[in-house]
């Protein structure tokens, strides 16, 4: 789970406030449609670790786009990367995809930079599935803030009867009413009713803010689309951190002892219960993997293999993967005298 420096190869400016950033061809980085790079840099002393959805599909060149969040400290100085730059970043990961077939209807969601694992989904499932179809619905501000507009548009003229893209506008007035103004649930239950054959859809895939993640959920639950075959990508999250209760119930709970196994060695170290596996494994220098610390991203994935922990926060895993004894180790506080956790699982 290393760092490696990849070096820029272009940079393309997709809207006022979002690039896309290719990298030259690095051993160890091959993907799969939806994955996501994680990328880190020093800010005056302090490292920040930040996840970039790629854009490309497999075997095409590693390409990820990356927005300007107001304020934001990572994505506003990944606007001026230019071309021969490094920067360091892990090999990707993530599980938002599922397995090839053909004859699949994929309806994708995406708001705004949420498009990046979409097109990597869509260009992937057009070219490999010759009988599957797309349905994509798009929602942005205005016209000016479409991300990937000129691809977009190729991809539609390249696979005219299996993409169907609809965008939503919040400001700019459209030809069809229906296609302007949030996309909320009045909004989305009128789209599923009219233009999107939703008792048709096989498998959805949806990126974007919390809110509306949730909302396209419910709805499609509603139209009849079974729980396990919506697929969610989180990007941030609105929920502030919760106190775990670990912390509250046990304050006068002994000490942890934990077996971390990780890259192949066993590392046997002492926790209070009021820690997480991920800052009691750094604290113990053992090199974890991480990135958001905020239950978004699944880098920090890793499976209890004895012991119990309590997890506060999971936008990442998915239930069947809780069951089988995935956590976020950023969330994850015991709860048991005695934790043992592997990290090599493969993402
Ligand atoms: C799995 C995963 C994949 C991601 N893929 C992409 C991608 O393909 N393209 C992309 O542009 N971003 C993507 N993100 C989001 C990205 O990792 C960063 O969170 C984002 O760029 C902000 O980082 P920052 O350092 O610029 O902002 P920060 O300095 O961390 O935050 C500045 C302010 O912005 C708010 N904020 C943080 N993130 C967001 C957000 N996404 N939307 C709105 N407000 C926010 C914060 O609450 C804070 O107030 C992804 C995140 C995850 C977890």
């Amino acid at each position: 789970m290393k760092f490696q420096p990849l070096t820029v190869a272009a940079v393309e400016r997709l809207t006022r406030d979002a690039v896309a950033v290719s990298f030259d061809e690095a051993p160890g980085f091959d993907f799969r449609e939806g994955q996501y790079l994680t990328l880190r840099r020093d800010f005056d002393g302090t490292e920040i670790r930040r996840s970039y959805s790629i854009c490309a599909a497999p075997g095409e060149p590693l390409r990820v786009g990356i927005k300007r969040v107001e304020g934001g400290a990572f994505s506003s100085w990944a606007q001026d990367l230019a071309p021969g730059d490094t920067v360091e970043a892990m090999p990707p990961m993530g599980r938002f995809q599922t397995e090839p077939r053909d004859d699949t209807h994929y309806l994708l969601v995406a708001a705004g930079s949420g498009i990046t694992p979409i097109l990597s989904i869509a260009r992937t499932v057009l070219d490999r599935e010759p009988r599957s179809r797309v349905t994509l619905l798009y929602a942005n501000r205005a016209v000016n803030t479409i991300m990937f507009q000129t691809e977009l548009d190729d991809l539609k003229s390249r696979f005219l009867t299996r993409l169907a893209v609809v965008h939503i506008l919040k400001q700019d007035a459209q030809d069809i009413p229906l296609f302007t103004g949030r996309l909320d649930a009045g909004k989305l239950d009128a789209l599923f009713e009219t233009w999107v054959q939703v008792d048709t859809v096989d498998e959805a895939f949806v990126c974007g803010p919390e809110g509306l993640m949730q909302t396209v959920r419910e709805r499609l639950e509603a139209h009849g689309v079974a729980k396990d075959r919506i697929h969610v990508e989180l990007f941030a999250s609105a929920q502030p951190g919760r106190l775990p209760q670990s912390a509250r119930k046990t304050a006068t709970a002994k000490p942890t002892s934990a077996t971390i196994r990780i890259d192949g060695a066993a590392h046997e170290i002492t926790m209070e219960r009021d820690q997480s596996l991920l800052d009691a494994a750094l604290e113990n220098a053992i090199d974890a993997p991480y990135a958001c610390r905020a239950g978004v991203c699944s880098t920090c994935m890793c499976r209890v293999v004895e012991g119990e922990v309590e997890m506060v926060q999971n936008h990442a895993l998915e239930d069947y993967e809780v069951e089988r004894g995935y956590v976020l180790g950023c969330q994850s506080y015991p709860l048991t005298d005695r934790v043992v956790v592997e990290y090599d699982i493969g993402h």
